[in-house]
């Protein structure tokens, strides 16, 4: 029985200390195997950071996990990728089930060789039961010394289980879950969930539909088919067994941050056509945009007969220093990509390493096969097992292999696909692979047509990411074009136009000479103000976090700062800022935009915001807890520090101070009173406007009481989206119905103006919604005279606001309350766009 529910975490090493986050790998960064932290180490001995047992030492002596007396389970790792060191380097300086006292050296390691030999040093520090602890930091990042206290670890439970500390013998644990990642167990969920195992010394197996796969092999785990919520068994065997199945059980429930698979779905809707326009094929939208240019063809590598007389040691090492270098390759794209491109590779690399595959290859060989055959039959093998599974994700996980078989078999046969493309060409492929990809952006490609794939293949989002018109799923027709032809390759639209004659060609070439030409003429007209047709003045203001932002948002015209968000002007640090540095940094905003007004927002912490230096304590649901203006009211000394600077900053007339997150008058109130105070201390006569964020409903129902005290009124779409649909604003898989023109949000806005009129205040939007060019005619038409957009929208929604007339928007305003849907108001904006304002400013 554990009696001590709260036990001090220390650092086992001297080094620095990492937050979670910030671990350079994502199954560790993104808390699928448990919370944490990390330290980057400056010593060779790992120590122990608490009492307790040892639990086990990994076979490769890279890590160890351990039990606290409170019950609480860890895995400390040293290095990142270190297992691949086989124990070269490491000594274990205790055993399986040994009793440990605090500051007891567990590993010894030889800093160099695994700094020289492993991806990182970061040692992530993980509790592996955190359902039941909850963890609080002493302190935040930065230097730490061996032994200094790090966490308190809290038990959760009334009654901690009971559990035995010599419970070290190999046993059996099972368990089952419903897997969470969207699309199913596809490529990267199977690589994550091969990667927890792997920290572990049980066997580990997944059962589903009466087939079982080991977690060692990727395209294994894949084969099962197992599509999201499914139910899975897990079967762990080994003396790690119990923490491996509560580790994997939580891996597979945990959808991983950057799933993206589904999301960009969501956002751009998949259309398919049939081929039945003259001239004309259509294909699915993988990524928008509108090009002319001539078809290139890219073929696939062909293999010759295979002669069949070869010595299997020697192909066996050709392969395998073929793999070496791939491996090296691809880890390369890892290391430098952006986030989504090092994901995808990851996964290649997982691929790459899966004994399934690897098994194939060899025995291929050992019959008597080449080395290039033998890896390009066992590839296709796999493909087609993927490809066979009653699921599209899965089937387009074939590609990725597609795209290791050729990657493989260019470096087994030395040649670099050496093909002449000339650049703006529209590529005509079966299916393109990501390095494919990565590869023809660098000839300056024009766009993409593929006869396979879909919307979510990792293809299309880096196809997305790059800005590259990309069409999917065209068919086997599409081969049928030929080479070098000029076509137009309208992505906006679904359609590749095989024959457009001449006056189409200058028509595409007219359009995007329009399209550069009005960007860069409504930058020339940024500056002077945006008044509508019947010369209502709108504000475009923007939305900055630093004094660099600032001065962008000066360059590019705007007319003010909408909203400065103070809580990321101190992020970096771990004490709280000055009020000097306060007061600096406020002025230095101020100093940026000569002339004109600045709305500083009083600090707007918790929910999903949070400081190093300002700790706060857990919540079961932050978004709806102590945030914003309510923790001025839990701490208020925060609050005082920060009025105080607020009224240093001069000419105080420019300076208008924000209350986020107000629900009702009193909280307004109780600051306009504080402030008050803190001026007659200082013999301040002058007082800055106060206004007050509308971004919770209820602030929105009582507006008019609000604006009876309030200077100004300014509307938070983003949160008001959030509390008033009740969908999470950072939820990927609600990602597109979190949409601020929902008619709800429309009947708020509405009643937050008419209520600010009626009092003679104004009402701006500082969320999103204020940069949408979509929006800005609804906007204006229900009485918003501010808009603070992000600084590089500022010339474009002036444009937008001057082709405006306010009667007009006012109509289609009235109407837009009267829908159903969000997706409705966008199609009556756009029949606005298109019906009612000048071409030029839609096109
Ligand atoms: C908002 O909620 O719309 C807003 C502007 O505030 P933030 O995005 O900082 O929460
Ligand atoms: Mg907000």
């Amino acid at each position: 029985m554990h009696n001590n529910k709260q036990m001090t975490f220390s650092a086992p090493f001297s080094g620095a200390l990492l937050k979670r986050a910030q671990i350079p790998d994502p199954v560790f960064a993104e808390g699928a195997m448990g919370d944490g932290l990390a330290i980057d180490p400056l010593d060779d001995v790992l120590h122990a950071p608490f009492a307790g047992v040892v639990i086990n030492v990994a076979r490769t002596r890279h890590a160890v996990n351990l039990r606290a007396d409170n019950g609480s389970e860890w895995l400390l790792h040293v290095g990142i990728d270190t297992v691949g060191l086989n124990g070269d380097g490491f000594e274990a300086l205790v055993t399986d089930g040994q009793r440990i006292e605090q500051g007891q050296p567990l590993l010894r390691f030889d800093l160099d060789k695994v700094a020289c030999k492993s991806r990182s040093l970061i040692s992530p520090l993980i509790l592996l039961n955190g359902d039941q602890f909850a963890l609080s930091p002493v302190r935040g990042p930065g230097a730490a010394n061996v032994g200094e206290p790090l966490l308190v670890v809290t038990s959760l439970a009334q009654n901690t289980q009971n559990t035995s500390d010599s419970g070290v013998q190999a046993s059996q644990a099972r368990g089952r879950i419903r897997v969470a990642h969207s699309g199913g167990l596809h490529a990267r969920p199977a690589a994550m969930v091969r990667q927890t195992a792997r920290q572990f010394a049980s066997q580990v197996e997944l059962h589903f539909a009466g087939v079982s796969a080991s977690t060692d092999s990727v395209t294994g785990l894949m084969g099962l088919g197992v599509a999201e919520q499914d139910e899975v068994e897990v079967v762990c065997l080994g003396h790690d067994s119990d923490i491996a199945l509560q580790a994997l059980l939580k891996a597979l429930s945990t959808p991983s941050a950057d799933d993206t698979s589904h999301a960009p779905l969501a956002a751009i809707p998949p259309r398919a056509h049939p081929n039945t326009e003259q001239g004309v094929m259509h294909g699915v939208i993988a990524s928008p945009g509108l090009i002319s240019g001539p078809l290139f063809r890219l073929d696939t590598i062909e293999l010759d007969e295979d002669t069949g007389d070869h010595r299997p040691e020697e192909q066996h090492q050709i392969l395998s220093h073929a793999l070496v270098e791939v491996r090296a390759d691809i880890s390369a794209s890892v290391d430098s990509g952006h986030h989504e491109q090092s994901a995808i590779f990851a996964t290649h690399l997982a691929m790459l390493e899966d004994p399934a595959l690897l098994d194939a290859a060899y025995d291929a060989i050992d019959q008597g096969r080449s080395a290039t055959h033998a890896w390009s039959q066992a590839v296709l093998a796999q493909c087609t097992m993927l490809e066979k599974l009653d699921n599209p994700l899965l089937a387009e996980r074939a590609n990725d292999l597609r795209d290791l078989r050729q990657r493989v078999l260019l470096n087994l046969l030395g040649d670099a696909r050496d093909v002449e493309i000339p650049p703006g060409a529209i590529i005509v492929a079966h299916e393109l692979t990501p390095s494919d990809l990565l590869m023809l952006e660098r000839c300056g490609i024009g766009g993409i047509c593929m006869a396979n794939g879909g919307a979510t293949s990792h293809v299309a989002i880096l196809a997305r990411g790059k800005g590259l018109p990309c069409l999917v799923a065209m068919g086997p027709e599409l081969f049928n074009v030929a080479q070098n032809h000029e076509t137009v390759l309208d992505a906006d639209n679904g359609r590749l136009e095989l024959k457009p004659d001449d006056a189409r060609l200058r028509e595409i070439q007219t359009l995007r000479t329009q399209r550069f030409e009005r960007r860069q003429l409504q930058q020339q007209q940024a500056h002077p103000p945006a008044l509508t047709r019947d010369s209502v003045v709108i504000d475009v203001a923007a939305n900055v976090v630093s004094r660099a932002d600032a001065e962008n948002a000066q360059l590019n015209g705007a007319d003010g700062v909408g909203l400065l968000r103070t809580e990321f002007l101190f992020v970096d640090r771990s004490t709280a800022p000055t009020e000097e540095e306060q007061l600096s940094a406020y002025q230095s905003v101020l100093d940026a935009m000569p002339e004109k007004s600045v709305i500083i927002r009083t600090i707007d912490i918790g929910g999903d915001k949070q400081l190093d230096y300002l700790p706060l304590p857990a919540e079961a649901n932050p978004v709806l807890g102590l945030r914003g203006i309510r923790l001025g009211q839990a701490r208020p000394e925060l609050l005082d520090h920060q009025l105080r600077a607020l009224l240093r900053v001069r000419p105080l007339a420019r300076c208008r101070i924000l209350l986020p997150m107000i629900t009702e008058v009193s909280e307004l109130l109780a600051v306009r009173a504080r402030i008050d105070e803190l001026a007659q201390e200082t013999g301040l006569t002058e007082r800055p406007e106060l206004g007050v964020m509308i971004e919770v409903p209820s602030a929105a129902l009582l507006a008019d009481q609000l604006a009876e005290h309030a200077d100004f009124l300014s509307i938070g779409t983003n949160d008001l989206s959030q509390y008033t649909l009740a969908m999470d604003r950072d939820h990927a898989g609600l990602a597109a119905r979190v949409d601020a023109l929902h008619p709800a949000l429309l009947r708020l806005i509405a009643m937050t103006c008419s209520a600010a009129d009626a009092k003679s205040r104004w009402v701006g939007v500082c969320g999103a919604l204020a940069s949408d060019p979509l929006a800005t005619a609804a906007l204006i038409g229900l009485g918003v005279r501010e808009l603070s957009v992000s600084p590089p929208h500022v010339a474009e929604i002036k444009a937008q606001v001057r082709d405006l007339d306010t009667r007009q928007c006012q109509a289609l305003a009235q109407h837009l309350l009267t829908l159903t849907s969000a997706q409705a108001v966008r199609e009556a904006c756009r029949t606005f766009q298109t019906q009612v304002l000048p071409r030029a400013v839609i096109a």
